[in-house]
C-alpha cells in the first residue's frame, strides 16, 4: 500500500470517513505475510558469543600455559586434569553468564511497548511489534510512534524527530504529513495510517547506526580494574615463589607448574562473573517487585540515593478520585458513594437535589461531563471506566444526579479541544448545539478565575467582582486544606466566527468541584522507613499547595531543616517555616537563594514540569544523589538529569519511560523504597563476595610462600593439582551464594552510602588482609604439626582438608561484614548451604575414591584424623569473627 505516491487529498478524504481501521482478521493476515514490526537486533546475545567470551578469561590462558608446561615435563596426568579444569571453567562461566543474559532479556521483554490502533472500529492496545501496514494509529502526547505513518486527523500536533534527524526542535505537523517510527509526540494528538513497519521504516534503514549496547557500569568497571590489579599482584607473588624455589634448588619445570597453579589460585577470576550475576539477578528480583531497572547502572545508584522526589497523584495517593463536594450558585452540595460506581446521590442538607431548581449546578454538571474525554460503560452489571481519573470522577458525579455524558454527547457535538497541559492547568472543549457554539472549560481554580469575566448564579449571569474572586479563592483554600483536589468549571457562549484559540477567555464561572484522592496506606510506612534510612522524601506536584500539604501531613512528610535561619530574609524564612513552596514562589528565587533553602522544602506545589529540572539541580548542588519520578513529556529533562529517573509504568508516557533509568510498574511510592533497599542490599553483597574472594585467594599464596621460605621446595604444603581443586570448588559457589545473599532489613537502618565509595574501602581491606593471614597461618601450622618430614603426603592431605573445611565455615563469616554470622542466621542462605555441602562432598569423593586420591596425591584420612582440620577451621571461624568485631567496633 503506497500512500506516499497516491493522490493525497483523496486518500485523506477516504481515511477521514473510515472509522473502522483494519479488521483483526486482516491485521493477523498481514502480520503473517509481512512479519513483525521490529528492528533486527544486531547485538543479540547468542550462545556462541557467550562461549567465545569465556576465552577472554585470563585464567583460561594461565591454565593453558600450565597444561603445556606439564606436557613438556611428561606429567601426563597433570596435563589432563588441567585440561579438564579448563573445560570446567569455561562451562561454568558459560552457563552462568548465559543464564544472566537470559534473565536480562526476560527483563527487557517485561517492558514490551504497546501502541493504540483502531481495529474493527474500536481503539485497541496492541504490542507495538504487531502493528501492520494499513493500521490506523491513535496517538497522543508522550506516545512513541510505532511505525512510519500518514497523518489524517490531528489536534495541535508536534513531533520530536531528534531520534532520526538529530534535530532537537519539535516539528509541527499538518494533515497529510508523514510521521516516523521511533519519533515522539510532544504535543497534541492524531490519527495516522501506517505506511511502513520494521526494517522498511526510515528508522529501520538507519537502525544499524543507532543500536544501543549496554556499557559497563562504574561498579563493573571498578571490579574489572580490581581483578586486573589483583591478577598482577598474583603474578608477581607467583613469580616470587618461583624465584624462591629456584634459589633453594627446586627443579625448574615443577616449580614452574606450582607457580602457575598459584597464579591461578590467586587471580580472582570469579569476580567479574559473580558481579554480573549479582547485578542481573538483583535486577530480576527488583522486576518481580514491580521496579524495572532499565540499565544495570540503576541498581548501584539506587543504593546511594539520599533524596527521593516524588509525584503526588497516583504515587503517594491512589489516583482513585471521588467527587464529594460541589460549590455552585453560592451553595455547597454533597455527593455520597465511593469509587467509580454511579450508585450514590447528590444531596443538599441530606435531601436529594432537584436540578430543575438549581440551574447553575445543572450547567456545571453538564460542563464537567462534556469537557471530558473519559467514558463509563456497564458490562454484566459492573461499571468499566476509561480515562483520566480526575475526569472519570466528574462523569461519575454527574451520573449520580442522572446527568449522563453519552446523552449530552449527542446533544452537544464536540468540534474542537484545547488539550489539558500541566503548564496551563486548563482544558477546553468546543461544541455545537441548537443554541449555537459553546465552550466548556475546566481546570485549577486560580487559573480558571483568571480567564473569567462573569459568574452564573441561579438567578442569572453577572459580572465577576473582586469580592467574588476572593470568596471563591477562600472556599478553594478551605477545601484544599482538607486534602481535596479542586477544579473550577466554566463556560462561554461563543460569538459567530471567534477563532478556536480565543475561546478560552471571557468565561463565565460556574463553581468548584472537590474530589478526594485517598493516600496510599503503604506510603506512610515507606516514608517512615526513608526517614530512618537517612533518605529525604520530597513531594513535587502540579496540585494546589494546601492540598499537597494536607496529603503530606497525612503520610508523615516532614521538613527537617537543620541549617541556620539567622541570616535569612522574610521570604526565605517563610519558606523554611512552611516547608513548602509553590512554582510561582520558586520563580522569584535566584539560584543562590534556592540553594540555601532547598534542604528545608518537602512540598513543591503548582509546579511547572520544567521546574523539576531546577529542583534536581539544586539538590545535586548540595551533594545529593537524587531519585526523581515523572510521567509526562516535559518531565523527560528532569528524569535524565536526576541520578535515577523513575517513570510510571501505568500513567507514564513512552517519552518519560525512555528517559528513565527505572520504571515503576505499579506507580507506587513504596516500590521505589523497596528498590532502594534492594540497591543497598546488592551493593552490600558485592562488598561481601569481593572481600571473601580476595582473602580466600591469598590464603594459598601466603601458605605456599611460607612453606617454601621456611621449609624449602621439597616440603611445599600443597601440590599444583590440589591448589587447582581448592580454587575451583572453593571459589565460585561460595562467592555466588554471597552475591545472591538475601537482603537484610537492617540495610535500611543505616545512612546512605557515599557516592563513588570504593569497594575495598579501609574496613574491607583490613578484614581481607587479616582474615587471609589467619587462614594462611592456620593452614601452615596444621601442615607443620602434621609431620611433613615423616609423611609428606599425609601432611599435605591434612592441609588440603583444612582449607576445604575452612571453605565449609568461612563463607558464613562473610555474610555480614559487621555483625556475627550467628546473628545473620545460618540457614537463611540456602544456596550457600548447598554450595558448601557440595564442596565438602566433592572433597570426600576425591579423598576416598582411590583412583582420584592417586591423581591428587592425597591419602584417605580416618575419622579421628579429621578432628584436626575441622577444629582448625572452626578456630579460624572464631578468630575471623573476633577480627570482624574488633574492626566493627573500631569504627573504621
Ligand atoms: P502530580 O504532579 O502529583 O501528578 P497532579 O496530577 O495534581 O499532580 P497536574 O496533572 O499537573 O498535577 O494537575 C494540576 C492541576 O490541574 C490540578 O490540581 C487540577 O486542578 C488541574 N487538572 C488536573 N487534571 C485536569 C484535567 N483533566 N482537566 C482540567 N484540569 C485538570
Amino acid at each position: 500500500m503506497d500512500y506516499e505516491n497516491a493522490d493525497i487529498d483523496s486518500v485523506l478524504a477516504d481515511l477521514k470517513s473510515s472509522k473502522e481501521g483494519l479488521s483483526e482478521e486482516e491485521a493477523a493476515k498481514r502480520l503473517l505475510e509481512y512479519g513483525f514490526n521490529e528492528l533486527e537486533e544486531k547485538t543479540k546475545v547468542t550462545p556462541l558469543k557467550v562461549l567465545i567470551r569465556q576465552f577472554a578469561n585470563f585464567i583460561v590462558w594461565v591454565l593453558l600455559a600450565a597444561a603445556i608446561m606439564s606436557l613438556t615435563i611428561d606429567e601426563i596426568v597433570n596435563f589432563w586434569v588441567i585440561i579438564g579444569t579448563i573445560a570446567f571453567v569455561i562451562l561454568l562461566g558459560f552457563v552462568q553468564e548465559f543464564k544472566a543474559e537470559k534473565a536480562m532479556e526476560a527483563l527487557k521483554k517485561m517492558v514490551q511497548p504497546v501502541t493504540h490502533v483502531l481495529r474493527n472500529g474500536v481503539v485497541t492496545e496492541v504490542p507495538t511489534k504487531n502493528v501492520v501496514v494499513g493500521d490506523v494509529l491513535v496517538l497522543e502526547t508522550g506516545d512513541k510512534i510505532a511505525a512510519d505513518a500518514l497523518v489524517f486527523e490531528l489536534h495541535g500536533l508536534k513531533v520530536d524527530e531528534s531520534a532520526i534527524t538529530g534535530e532537537s526542535m519539535s516539528i509541527e505537523k499538518i494533515s497529510g504529513d508523514m510521521i516516523f517510527s521511533g519519533t515522539q509526540i510532544v504535543h497534541g494528538k492524531c490519527r495516522a495510517v501506517v505506511t511502513a513497519v520494521g526494517m522498511q521504516s526510515r528508522l529501520g534503514m538507519i537502525a544499524g547506526m543507532i543500536q544501543e549496547s549496554e556499557v559497563k557500569t562504574p561498579l563493573q568497571q571498578k571490579i574489572a580494574e580490581l581483578s586486573k590489579s589483583l591478577a598482577v599482584i598474583a603474578l608477581v607473588a607467583s613469580g616470587l615463589t618461583f624465584m624462591l624455589g629456584y634459589f633453594t634448588g627446586a627443579p625448574t619445570e615443577e616449580m614452574m607448574i606450582i607457580a602457575l597453579a598459584l597464579a591461578v589460585a590467586a587471580v580472582p577470576e570469579g569476580l567479574p562473573l559473580t558481579m554480573t550475576i549479582t547485578l542481573a539477578y538483583g535486577m530480576h528480583r527488583m522486576a518481580e517487585h514491580n521496579a524495572i531497572v532499565r540499565k544495570m547502572l540503576g541498581v548501584e545508584t539506587l543504593g546511594s540515593t539520599t533524596v527521593i522526589c516524588t509525584d503526588k497523584t497516583g504515587t503517594l495517593t491512589k489516583n482513585e478520585m471521588t467527587v464529594q463536594k460541589i460549590y455552585a450558585g453560592n451553595k455547597y452540595f454533597d455527593l455520597t458513594g465511593i469509587g467509580y460506581d454511579p450508585q450514590g446521590s447528590l444531596l443538599k442538607n441530606e435531601e436529594t437535589v432537584d436540578l430543575e431548581k438549581n440551574p447553575t449546578l445543572n450547567m456545571l454538571l453538564k460542563a464537567a461531563s462534556l469537557c471530558n474525554n473519559s467514558s463509563m460503560v456497564q458490562r454484566q452489571g459492573k461499571w468499566d471506566v476509561v480515562g483520566d481519573p480526575t475526569e472519570v470522577a466528574l462523569i461519575v458525579a454527574a451520573s449520580k444526579a442522572d446527568v449522563w455524558k453519552d446523552d449530552l454527547d449527542t446533544e452537544y457535538e464536540k468540534l474542537h479541544e484545547i488539550m489539558f497541559t500541566s503548564e496551563r492547568k486548563l482544558m477546553t472543549t468546543i461544541h455545537s448545539s441548537v443554541e449555537g457554539r459553546i465552550a466548556f472549560c475546566k481546570g485549577a481554580p486560580e487559573f480558571i478565575l483568571q480567564k473569567c469575566i462573569s459568574i452564573e448564579n441561579d438567578d442569572g449571569v453577572r459580572d465577576l467582582g473582586e469580592d467574588d474572586v476572593e470568596r471563591i479563592l477562600s472556599e478553594n483554600l478551605e477545601l484544599a486544606s482538607s486534602a481535596y483536589r479542586v477544579l473550577g468549571i466554566s463556560y462561554r457562549k461563543l460569538p459567530e466566527g471567534l477563532p478556536v484559540e480565543e475561546s478560552e477567555s471571557e468565561l463565565t464561572f460556574l463553581g468548584l468541584v472537590a474530589m478526594i484522592d485517598p493516600e496510599r496506606k503503604e506510603a506512610k510506612d515507606a516514608i517512615a522507613l526513608c526517614n530512618q534510612a537517612g533518605i529525604r522524601v520530597v513531594m513535587i506536584t502540579g496540585d494546589n499547595e494546601e492540598t499537597a500539604k494536607a496529603i503530606g501531613k497525612k503520610i508523615g512528610l516532614s521538613p527537617d531543616y537543620d541549617g541556620s535561619v539567622e541570616q535569612m530574609n522574610g521570604k526565605l524564612r517563610h519558606i523554611i517555616d512552611d516547608g513548602a513552596v509553590t512554582g510561582s514562589e520558586l520563580l522569584t528565587l535566584d539560584d543562590e537563594e534556592f540553594d540555601s533553602v532547598v534542604e528545608g522544602i518537602s512540598v513543591y506545589a503548582r509546579v511547572m514540569p520544567e521546574q523539576k529540572l531546577r529542583i534536581v539541580q539544586a539538590l545535586q548542588n548540595r551533594g545529593h544523589v537524587v531519585a526523581m519520578t515523572g510521567d509526562g513529556v516535559n518531565d523527560a529533562p528532569a528524569l535524565k538529569k536526576a541520578d535515577i529517573g523513575i517513570s510510571m509504568g501505568i500513567k507514564g508516557t513512552d517519552v518519560a519511560k525512555e528517559s528513565s533509568l527505572m520504571i515503576l510498574q505499579d506507580d507506587n511510592f513504596e516500590t521505589i523504597v523497596e528498590a532502594v533497599k534492594r540497591g543497598r542490599g546488592i551493593y552490600e553483597n558485592i562488598e561481601k563476595f569481593t572481600t571473601y574472594l580476595v582473602s580466600r585467594n591469598f590464603t594459598e599464596v601466603i601458605l605456599i610462600m611460607l612453606g617454601i621460605t621456611l621449609l624449602g621446595f621439597e616440603l611445599i604444603p600443597l601440590l599444583a593439582l590440589q591448589i587447582l581443586f581448592i580454587n575451583l570448588f572453593g571459589e565460585v559457589m561460595p562467592s555466588i551464594s554471597l552475591g545472591l545473599d538475601p537482603i537484610r532489613n537492617e540495610v535500611m537502618f543505616e545512612t546512605p552510602r557515599k557516592r563513588g565509595e570504593r569497594i575495598l574501602k579501609k574496613r574491607n581491606l583490613l578484614l581481607m588482609v587479616s582474615i587471609a593471614l589467619t587462614m594462611g597461618l592456620v593452614c601452615f601450622l596444621v601442615f607443620m604439626f602434621s609431620d611433613p618430614v615423616g609423611n609428606i603426603e599425609r601432611a599435605r592431605t591434612m592441609t588440603f582438608a583444612t582449607i576445604l573445611s575452612m571453605i565449609l565455615f568461612i563463607p558464613f563469616v562473610f555474610r555480614s561484614l559487621t555483625v556475627s554470622a550467628l546473628s545473620v542466621g545460618i540457614f537463611s542462605n540456602k544456596l550457600m548451604l548447598v554450595g558448601v555441602a557440595s564442596t565438602f562432598l566433592l572433597t570426600l569423593t576425591v579423598m576416598y575414591v582411590p583412583y582420584l586420591a592417586n591423581i591428587f596425591e592425597i591419602v584417605a584420612l580416618g575419622p579421628v584424623e579429621w578432628v584436626i582440620p575441622v577444629s582448625a577451621a572452626f578456630t579460624t571461624l572464631f578468630i575471623a569473627e573476633a577480627i570482624k568485631k574488633i574492626v566493627a567496633s573500631s569504627g573504621i
